[in-house]
């Protein structure tokens, strides 16, 4: 079926936790098959920000919308009807499976959700079960891991595991995902692929966020950037702006 997907957006979102403010009144708008990079230096409040979008955390004011729908504060559980997937930094994966059945649990895993969780969420019946094989086949395939469908996950790279994450997040046909230092650990041929990878899945529709500290990755396939300090915007716009930016060449890009 064809959807018309909807941006993401979060107003004024403010987290602390004890004393230290993590994010302070963000404002920052993912639209539909955009990158959008999310930068900054350490404890500037991009994972935190992640958390927020997932439902990890709650905030403590502000909103988080896609489209024009409020979503639930916290719940992370929800988030999968609500068509938002992510990865993580340390791939999350279930070793005694193999690939294609950590595909087919797509999205319901969100690192909360058990896998008993998930199974009881599977197909009954063998019609759905046919077609859940097929997606999760062609989710696979599309992150070229379709070889190693039988694979266990425990047997498989540290690579090959981050477009695992990302083959089980395209079982959501997600209308936002959210990735969380993909290129951590690739190397530069594996992380040219990630970003081809990447940029396709925005182009389908999706709205993508994209936390990384590989800057050449950042720079080559997102279309807007946000940089981010003490948990505020520093600055915003094209990578081209970015790069030239004075702020944010003294405050993080280190000239
Ligand atoms: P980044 O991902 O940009 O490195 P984080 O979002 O992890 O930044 O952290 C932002 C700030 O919030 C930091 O000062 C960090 O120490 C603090 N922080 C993040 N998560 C927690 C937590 N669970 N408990 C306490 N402080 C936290």
């Amino acid at each position: 079926e064809e959807r018309e997907n909807e941006g993401l957006s979060l107003s004024n979102i403010t987290l602390s936790f004890g004393g230290v403010r993590a994010i302070a009144g963000l404002d920052l708008e993912i639209r539909p098959g955009e990158v959008h990079g999310l930068i900054g230096p350490n404890g500037s409040g991009k994972t935190t920000t992640l958390n927020v979008i997932s439902g990890y955390y709650a905030p403590q004011s502000g909103e988080v919308r896609l489209g024009k729908m409020a979503l639930p504060p916290g719940a992370p559980q929800r988030r999968a009807s609500f068509r938002i997937a992510r990865t993580f930094q340390t791939p999350r994966v279930i070793g005694a499976e193999s690939a294609l059945d950590n595909v087919k649990t797509g999205g319901m895993i969100d690192g909360r959700a058990s896998f008993a969780e998930s199974l009881l969420t599977l197909p009954r019946h063998r019609r759905d079960e046919a077609d859940l094989h097929e997606r999760a086949m062609r989710a696979l395939t599309a992150v070229g891991l379709e070889a190693l469908a039988d694979v266990r996950a425990d047997r498989l790279q540290h690579s090959e595991l981050r477009f695992l994450e990302i083959g089980r997040a395209l079982m959501l046909r997600p209308a936002c995902l959210l990735l969380d230092e993909p290129a951590a650990g690739l190397s530069a041929e594996e992380i040219r692929r990630l970003g081809t990878l990447i940029k396709a899945i925005s182009r389908a529709g999706t709205a993508v966020l994209l936390v990384e500290h590989h800057a050449d990755l950042i720079f080559d396939i997102c279309d807007r950037v946000t940089v981010l300090n003490l948990g505020k915007v520093l600055a915003a716009g094209t990578p081209a702006e970015i790069r030239s930016h004075r702020e944010v060449v003294s405050a993080y890009l280190g000239a």
